[in-house]
């Protein structure tokens, strides 16, 4: 892990948080290449649940809220993790974080744990009172059981249908950790998939079945290997108060086998409570037999940095000892290929890559695809690619003297180190062709 978190920042993909004043406990900011890796997992896994599917809408809801969401959705109530405080050192864990003694000083003695509750309070407007008080969202989901009846009033969808969600959510965990696995403040993805009234549990199951295997194959297509995901079914005291089923997709990280994605079956519980706290009816009419009921939900959860995590640590690779490699997918490399002139003293090969490069970071291209070009002509060759590898650029196109004879490159493949030559005229295409594949 601290390889990883080291080469994070030193190449600028994630920094420490609040850096120049002297940090911000375990809070992370996303820079250059960070926020084009996280970028793309977002757009990628809009693509893949939403817009390609017949079944899916999407919304984009506040990420505050009228405070009685929260009552309904019985977070106010239930949202907390049991916190033990040392009585020696005055230490704070969470419960099931400790066995016994104090982590920081050993102590035995103990305080009774106490509930937590982790959403993180404001107020809205001037006054500082009970009733200007309001949470920041603590997951994304309560903003699509709000718009449920707006959603379905707009698009007529027919069960069983989809709402997907992107955003910040905030908890205010006991004991954040682990780089950004845990962190105050992280993004979610978020599906609320509803479904008719179950009459027994095998329906239900069908679509929880047929959610966990669409899941399995998101994780594939991130280029995660199978063999690194188990599937925990949590057991009930350990689930969510919503929840009457849960299975967490738990990644081998390298400091052990933890959740990356979670997904549960929230019954009805969400819509009923909001009808009954609205007082709003928030009930589905079935178009045949104009039966009106509370959809029962399914709920895959997958968290934006824990993909991005996983994806590094997957991808990650310092088996070699002259290089390190990141093999990311192409598609979500940072850049999808580097442009170099073989030798940055010749004008007539810098011009020509220059040319190269601008072909290739056409605005048109850019914006169509997912293409990202970098330029350089800086060092010696073989420390452009280095450089290159550690990133995760899967190609380099090298421009040099052969280049200016016959219009074609050098294109080195960043797991293999093969090259080849290629003309210019085909480049493109031979580049869009890997990335989609
Ligand atoms: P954990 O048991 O690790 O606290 P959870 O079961 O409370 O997680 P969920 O409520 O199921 O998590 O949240 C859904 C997803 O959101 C998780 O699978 C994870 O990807 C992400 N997530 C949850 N909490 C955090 C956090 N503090 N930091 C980063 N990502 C998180």
């Amino acid at each position: 892990m601290d390889k990883i978190v080291a080469l994070c920042k030193r190449r600028g993909f994630i920094y420490p948080g609040s850096e120049i004043y002297g940090g911000l406990a375990n809070s992370w900011d996303f820079g250059p290449l960070g926020v084009e890796l996280k970028n793309k997992i977002k757009q990628l896994w809009w693509r893949f649940f939403v817009s390609s599917q017949d079944d899916m809408v999407g919304i984009d809801g506040g990420i505050i809220l009228n405070q009685k969401v929260w009552q309904a959705s019985g977070h106010l109530e239930n949202f907390t993790d049991p916190l033990i405080e040392c009585k020696n050192c005055h230490s704070r864990f969470r419960l099931d974080q400790i066995s016994g003694s104090c982590p920081n000083c050993g102590s035995t003695d103990l305080a009774e744990p106490k509930k937590f509750n982790l959403m993180f309070k404001t107020f809205i407007g001037p006054v500082e009172n009970e009733t200007a008080q309001v949470y920041l969202r603590p997951e994304t989901a309560q903003a699509i059981f709000i718009n449920f009846k707006n959603v379905l009033n707009s698009t007529g969808k027919k069960l069983p249908f989809g709402i997907a969600q992107i955003g910040k959510a905030f908890r205010n965990e006991i004991t954040p950790s682990n780089f950004i696995f845990r962190t105050r403040e992280f993004e979610q993805m978020e599906i609320e998939y509803f479904v008719e009234e179950p009459e027994n549990d095998e329906q239900w199951l069908n679509y929880f079945n047929n959610w966990q295997n669409k899941i399995t194959k998101w994780i594939e297509f991130l280029g995660i290997n199978s063999s690194k995901i188990t599937l925990f079914d949590v057991p009930e005291k350990e689930r969510a108060h919503y929840s009457k089923k849960t299975i967490d997709f738990l990644y081998q990280f390298p400091f052990g086998n933890e959740e990356l994605y979670g997904l549960a079956y929230r019954t009805n519980f969400d819509l009923k409570n909001h009808e009954q706290f609205s007082k709003e009816n928030l009930k589905y009419r079935d178009p045949l037999t104009n039966k009106e009921f509370w959809p029962h939900v399914i709920e895959p959860s997958m968290g934006v940095e824990r993909t991005v995590l996983a994806i590094l640590c997957e991808a990650f690779d310092d088996s070699n000892k002259e290089r390190v490699i990141l093999h990311l997918k192409p598609v979500l490399s940072p850049y999808q290929v580097a442009v170099f002139p073989l030798l940055a003293n010749k004008p007539e090969l810098v011009n020509k890559a220059k040319e190269v490069y601008k072909m290739l970071k056409n605005p048109a291209n850019i914006i169509n695809n997912f293409l990202n070009v970098y330029f350089d002509d800086r060092g010696n060759i073989g420390k452009r690619y280095y450089s290159q590898d550690e990133i995760g650029t899967p190609y380099c196109a090298t421009i040099d003297f052969q280049t200016l004879q016959d219009e074609t490159v050098t294109l080195r493949d960043r797991d293999t180190t093969n090259q080849i030559r290629i003309r210019i005229a085909d480049l493109k295409n031979y580049l869009l062709e890997k990335i989609n594949n």
